[in-house]
């Protein structure tokens, strides 16, 4: 029977509910080997899902685990995610733009694996930042100051965890069907009214194109239906890193730095208005221009910041604690030009080999290293000028930084 499952989707015929239920449940059990569902996540990749098989591998994935139930918040939940990238904070910075503006923001967050962050990782950067609420105190915290951020427990959609593991050495990640199927069930267990998926699509991301990218957003946007929540995407450039930091500690001021009104020209300033805008829409129903208006006076009035300093305090925080390493190197540039592309992949790469992130999934991090671009793409440069800053452990060796800026 299992066997016949498998060969069922090699040969690229689609699988009923029933078939996927006993398939992946069984896997749970113990009873399919990771070796049988190792090859049908290859077919799979292989040969794609139909809608109805996608959506009934959602549902399974849902019932695994518990679903969250926020109806007791009053105000319409609005949750984004992103599909990862390099230097990407924004959740650091629009949770508290959008509780500021009286949308009630629960956020499950995860941990960074391979070379793309995660922002559990980055808030654990601040001493004492707890990231185990329990439901209560989430649900409490969300009703006295409209914001929590906290890692996704141990039982929402677990057979996505599992699967997940598994994926990531079987070269089966970025299979279009398993994305959305992934994605969607946590978002939609993690008990949201609407959500926002930051679709992140280049050489830093999972997705290499732009027709891929619209592939998974049509797909988040049916299995949203399917389950009566509204999904919105934005496919966003992961070519090039976001914003000027990569790595924990230093992700977390670049963060504070936006939330403080600081930088209003960076790349990563320019997503998190579009997403926090896209919310604010979403959670108030007003267009985007009105709620636009709304996130940028904010940031300016700085209720957003003040917001972030309660998110912190609430949770444990204390951001004197906050350390970037005293080992530096800077990398000059060799010629004058203008900068025309850095390669996200080269440093979400560079970055966990300073010890930013981790190799194997039990490896420990260190908060305090990381990268500080000087300059971000359609800068000038002269010969000599900065680019780079890297933040290291002290006994660490740079092998190479060449080709990681293109100038012209
Ligand atoms: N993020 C997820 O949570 N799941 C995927 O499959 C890919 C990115």
């Amino acid at each position: 029977m299992i066997v016949d499952i498998i060969n069922k989707k090699r040969l690229g015929m689609a699988l009923s509910y029933e078939e996927l239920d006993f398939f992946f449940n069984g896997y749970l059990k113990g009873e399919v080997k990771d070796y049988q569902m190792s090859s049908m996540l290859m077919a799979i990749c292989i040969n794609g899902m139909t809608d109805e098989e996608i959506f009934s591998l959602t549902k399974i994935f849902i019932e695994s685990g518990e679903v969250l139930d926020f109806s007791d918040i009053p105000g319409i939940k609005v949750d984004k995610h992103s599909t990862g990238g390099v230097g990407d904070k924004t959740t650091l910075i629009i949770a508290p733009i959008v509780a500021s503006l009286g949308v009630p923001v629960i956020k499950m967050s995860g941990r960074g694996l391979g070379y793309t962050g995660g922002t559990i990782d980055k808030l654990e950067s601040i001493g004492g930042f707890r990231i185990d609420l329990s439901d209560q105190e989430v649900h409490e915290q969300v009703k006295n100051i409209g914001v929590v951020i906290t890692g996704q427990t141990a039982d929402l959609a677990p057979m996505d965890k599992a699967i997940y593991a598994l994926r990531d050495v079987t070269a089966t990640v970025s299979s279009i069907p398993l994305i959305a199927s992934s994605i969607m069930s946590k978002k939609i267990a993690s008990g949201a009214d609407k959500i926002l998926i930051d679709i992140k699509v280049g050489e830093g991301a999972l997705l290499k194109t732009p027709e891929e990218a619209n592939k998974l957003s049509e797909l988040m946007i049916k299995i949203g239906n399917f389950y009566h929540r509204e999904v919105r995407t934005i496919i966003s450039n992961m070519n090039v890193p976001l914003g000027h930091n990569i790595g924990n500690s230093l992700e977390v001021l670049e963060a504070i730095s936006i939330l403080k009104g600081e930088d209003n020209s960076s790349n990563l300033y320019k997503l998190c208005l579009e997403l926090s805008s896209e919310m604010i829409s979403m959670g108030k129903n007003i267009s985007k221009a009105e709620a636009q208006k709304e996130v940028v006076e904010s940031i300016q009035t700085l209720k957003a910041y003040d917001k972030f300093l309660e998110l912190v305090s609430a949770q444990g925080g204390d951001l004197s604690s906050l350390k970037v390493s005293d080992h530096v190197i800077e990398i000059p540039s060799k010629v004058s030009g203008t900068i025309m592309n850095i390669d996200a992949l080269s440093l979400g790469k560079l970055s966990v080999s300073l010890g930013a992130g981790r190799v194997n999934k039990e490896d420990n991090i260190d908060y305090t290293v990381g990268i500080y671009l000087h300059k971000l793409v359609g800068e000038k440069v002269e010969a000599g000028d900065i680019l780079a800053t890297l933040y290291v452990k002290d006994d660490f060796s740079l092998t190479s930084f060449d080709n990681i800026f293109t100038i012209q």
